[in-house]
């Protein structure tokens, strides 16, 4: 079977090694497209590819359509807004993302941020400590658990909201399980979104929540820049002179946001995956999924069911 590697932001050397000699190690022939520049470029690579592997890549109609022999696309990472999904199930091809293979890295980039920010972004005033703050996380999942895992080192209090996960599971990870988002929001110095941009989540995060954060609130985002209400959070910060924002991806009103001097910072890319470890973790266990897919059917983290 051939397998595409479809990556206009190329994976780490190690990682690519790694995905070869597990698609070859199971006899499976590699295909590497790497740094493109045009979309033709891809819609002829992926002309007589069974399998694909993507990063941010957008897989959508036209692609697929161009895809002849494509059974299964892995999004390696977890967010897999990037591919259309509902088009990929009317032609029968299988989407799969890698969930789990980053979570430690955005969880890390978490508390980086937050230290940096309640020490004023290092602007040389005395700021405040994590230690005995209450923190909210929006979403149980592979990041939000291990968000939780390290605050508790942080001896944080910790809460935690998911719409899927029972509470039992959150309160058997030594976390106080709320009833629901506002809920969340209002018990918290701190809200860390850990939600997937769905139509349920986009803008859900609006100035009615954000405003029930304690004084001093911190709003955190490691998840999609989709899931903000930018221009109700831009007139809450207005009016609430005391709430930080924080973000990994990039808001679309960037410039409007800068104007809160001292109380917005934003990654200037995404970076909450950028790690070695995170790089090679998700482009292995797509190449291992795939090797699985084709030797005995295995779909175990299809999302597109
Ligand atoms: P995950 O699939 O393991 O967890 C997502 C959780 O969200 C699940 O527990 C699910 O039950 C919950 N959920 C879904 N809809 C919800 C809703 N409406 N309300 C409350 N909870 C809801 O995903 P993950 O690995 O934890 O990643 C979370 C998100 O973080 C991803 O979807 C992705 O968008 C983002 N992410 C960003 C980076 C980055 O570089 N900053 C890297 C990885 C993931």
């Amino acid at each position: 079977m051939k397998v595409l590697v479809a990556t206009e932001k190329p994976f780490a050397k190690a990682a690519v090694d790694g995905i070869k000699a597990e698609i070859e190690g199971a006899g499976n022939e590699l295909v590497l497209l790497e740094k493109y520049t045009e979309k033709q470029q891809l819609l002829d690579a992926v002309a007589d590819a069974d399998a694909m592997i993507v990063r941010s890549d957008k897989v959508t109609p036209e692609v697929l359509d161009a895809a002849k022999q494509l059974k299964i696309v892995v999004r390696a990472g977890a967010g897999y807004d990037n591919v259309d999904c509902a088009y990929a199930k009317e032609k029968n091809v299988v989407v799969e993302n890698t969930p789990g293979q980053n979570s430690n890295a955005v969880a890390e980039l978490v508390f980086g941020l937050l230290v940096y920010g309640v020490r004023n972004f290092y602007n040389g005033k005395s700021g405040s400590e994590l230690k005995g703050k209450k923190l909210g996380i929006l979403a149980f999942g592979n990041v939000g658990r291990n968000v939780a895992r390290i605050a508790k080192g942080f001896e944080m209090e910790v809460y935690a909201y998911d719409a899927f996960c029972p509470k039992e599971a959150i309160e058997a990870a030594g976390v106080k399980a709320v009833d629901s988002q506002d809920a969340l929001f209002e018990n918290c110095d701190i809200v860390s979104l850990h939600i997937p941009a769905t139509p349920e989540t986009k803008q859900s995060i609006n100035a009615a929540l954000v405003g029930k954060l304690h004084k001093n609130g911190i709003l955190i985002n490691t998840a999609r820049k989709e899931v903000i209400n930018e221009p109700e959070l831009l007139a809450l910060m207005a009016e609430r002179t005391d709430l930080k924002f924080i973000t990994d991806i990039m808001p679309d009103a960037n410039e409007e946001f800068q104007k809160f001097e001292g109380r917005y910072f934003s990654t200037p890319k995404k970076m909450g995956a950028q790690t070695a470890e995170a790089n090679t973790n998700a482009g292995i266990a797509a190449a291992k999924q795939i090797n699985a897919f084709f030797a005995d059917g295995c779909t175990k983290f299809q999302v597109n069911k």
